[in-house]
């Protein structure tokens, strides 16, 4: 890489985006400097993480979290914390990772953007409540937008040999991969006593819990059909999902003649977080390459019967407004309920459709009318929870 060193910020840095992201700065030393990071509540690891990168300023997710770290540190850097403590960090840098997990990492996305910097966004939840906000932000002078969802980022790399006209005309459809998730072979009655545990054990990636979940619903899937259309401006009916359990082919793009350019490599999030940190530049990663002896790569289309969260998502996209922020604010309380044990995973996604039965157009069309969307979906999903 040029000699040009670029700072870093990295928020959710004790998730696990965050710790693959330190995996690829331990090994690019030269070429970055962390300047900021925040964690929630994983203090102690957060503590180890200041320290090994020697970094100035930390923020926290709360007042009673700030003492714990600094009682921690000592005096040692500057800590900031909540909402107000991410916005500000996430101004601080060349580069700003948002690895946060839920809607939580709004004010990184538009602090990020909103100050002309580059972000490299894991957070997709935040892009898909606030996709007009979004929208208006990536309009700032410097503002670059670049996915770590490693389809996304696959559909990046995908379009950089597409005419870059606004919509892509040339393209006929972005076609999502999915793994399908430990659930991928389970019939409709073994669903219905899927544990925690079961829900928990992904096929082909080690993510966060909340993802995880997600990915076993194929909600996630759901999200990035929303995610797609916000980062690339097509429309959610020119982007399909097919189903790839060998999480090798990362998406890919059709074309108006009827090419299709993918992208492939082994799965470790370490590529696409370092493509985000390195464009125009490549990297050089010596975590092992992808094996072509025996390789199979199957593919097929999702069964929409037996994962409902995928429609759902569909029908928020052509609703538009703030149908996708509902949709994912209601996913997030019900995972939540479903990782503390208080609902059955085959409750997940039904609670997330009776919520949207509440939903009537809403705009988003401000931070504040957004909030209220947000605690609106919440409201309904605790109370459906309850029943
Ligand atoms: P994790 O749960 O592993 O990590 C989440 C991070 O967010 C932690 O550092 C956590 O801190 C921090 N955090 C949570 N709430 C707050 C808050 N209020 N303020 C500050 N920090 C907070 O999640 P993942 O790393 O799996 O996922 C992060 C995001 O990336 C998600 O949006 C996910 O959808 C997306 N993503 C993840 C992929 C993966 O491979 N994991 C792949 C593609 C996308 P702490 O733990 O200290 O409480
Ligand atoms: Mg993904």
């Amino acid at each position: 890489m040029s000699n040009e060193r670029r700072s870093v910020a990295l928020l959710g840095a004790t998730g696990s985006v965050g710790r693959q992201t330190l995996d690829v700065l331990r090994a690019h030393r030269a070429q970055f400097d962390l300047v900021a990071v925040a964690g929630g509540e994983r203090i102690d690891l957060l503590a180890e993480i200041v320290k090994e990168f020697d970094v100035p300023v930390v923020g926290v997710k709360s007042e009673r979290h700030r003492r714990e770290l600094a009682g921690v540190l000592g005096s040692g850097p500057e800590i900031v914390s909540g909402a107000q403590g991410l916005s500000e960090l996430s101004q601080s840098a060349d580069v700003v990772v948002n690895a946060v997990v839920g809607f939580a990492g709004l004010p990184v996305t538009l602090g990020a953007l909103g100050a002309g910097r580059r972000l490299a966004l894991a957070n997709k939840e935040s892009l898909v409540a606030a996709a007009p906000l979004v929208a208006a932000v990536r309009e700032t002078p410097g503002a670059e937008l670049l996915p770590v969802d490693s389809e996304h980022c696959a559909i990046h790399q995908c379009l950089s040999g597409v005419r870059p006209s606004i919509g892509y005309p040339d393209v006929r459809r972005l076609i999502l991969t999915a793994s399908g998730g430990p659930f991928l072979r389970w019939s409709a009655e073994q669903l219905k006593s899927a544990t925690r545990e079961d829900a928990l054990s992904h096929p082909t990636w080690s993510m966060g819990d909340k993802i995880t979940v997600d990915s076993s619903t194929l909600m996630n899937k759901g999200l990035e059909v929303l995610e797609a259309t916000a980062l690339f401006g097509v429309g959610v009916e020119r982007v399909d999902v097919v189903i790839h359990p060998q999480s090798v082919v990362h998406s890919m793009v059709e074309l108006l003649d009827g090419s299709v350019i993918a992208q492939m490599s082994r799965p470790d999030m370490r590529l696409p977080i370092s493509y985000c940190l390195g464009l125009p530049e490549r990297l050089t990663l010596n975590w092992g390459d992808l094996d072509f002896s025996g390789l199979t790569l199957e593919f097929d289309l999702p069964d929409g019967d037996r994962f409902p969260a995928l429609g759902l998502a569909y029908a928020a996209a052509r609703r538009a407004g703030a149908a996708p922020a509902w949709l994912s604010a209601a996913n997030e309380v019900a995972v939540a309920a479903f990782l503390a044990d208080q609902i059955a995973w085959s409750d997940v996604v039904p609670v997330v459709a009776s919520v949207m039965d509440h939903y009537d157009d809403e705009p988003v069309d401000s931070v504040e009318s957004l909030l209220a969307s947000d605690a609106a979906a919440r409201k309904w999903a605790r109370a459906s929870l309850k029943r």
